[in-house]
């Protein structure tokens, strides 16, 4: 088979950040890398999930929710997918920035935290998702459009 560009990207030389992937047709994928790659220090389960939660219903909460198109945990622990629809380089990088302050700052339930909204809903941790929100806003303070390509 052959090698998916995801696969193509030198992990060893990867940085926290955010990133475009990919583009098809109208909606791009970006990749929101918030653990350096192989460095024994991955996102645990239970702050990815609530992070995962988090992210999902304030973005499609958000002016741009028509544009949302999917969010989801990398496999390897180490980051987000967030695919959008006609949206810029800066216009998902504002947004992705907005959700950040608006995470690290989150007090109250997690949404969709019920045992009849979620698939494993015991697995939460809201400090956790405050915590890697706040450290990725210090990553992306100064990240500009032109950073975000490979
Ligand atoms: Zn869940």
């Amino acid at each position: 088979m052959k090698k998916i560009a995801s696969f193509c990207v030198n992990h060893d030389t990867l940085k926290k950040g955010m990133y475009l992937s990919r583009i098809d047709g109208d909606i791009s994928t970006w990749d929101i890398r918030m653990c350096l790659p192989n460095s024994g220090n991955y996102l645990d389960m239970s702050t990815c999930h609530s992070f995962e939660h988090l992210f999902a219903t304030i973005a499609r909460n958000s002016l741009w929710h028509q544009q949302i198109i999917y969010i989801g945990p990398m496999g390897c622990r180490t980051g987000f997918y967030f695919l959008t629809r006609n949206m810029t380089a800066a216009e998902a990088l504002d947004l992705f920035r907005d959700i950040l302050q608006q995470i690290a700052s989150y007090n109250g339930d997690i949404p969709g935290s019920s045992r009849q909204e979620c698939g494993n809903y015991l697995e939460h941790d809201l400090n956790g998702a405050k915590k890697i929100a706040a450290d990725m806003a210090k990553v992306l303070a100064d990240w500009t459009a032109e950073k975000m390509q490979y």
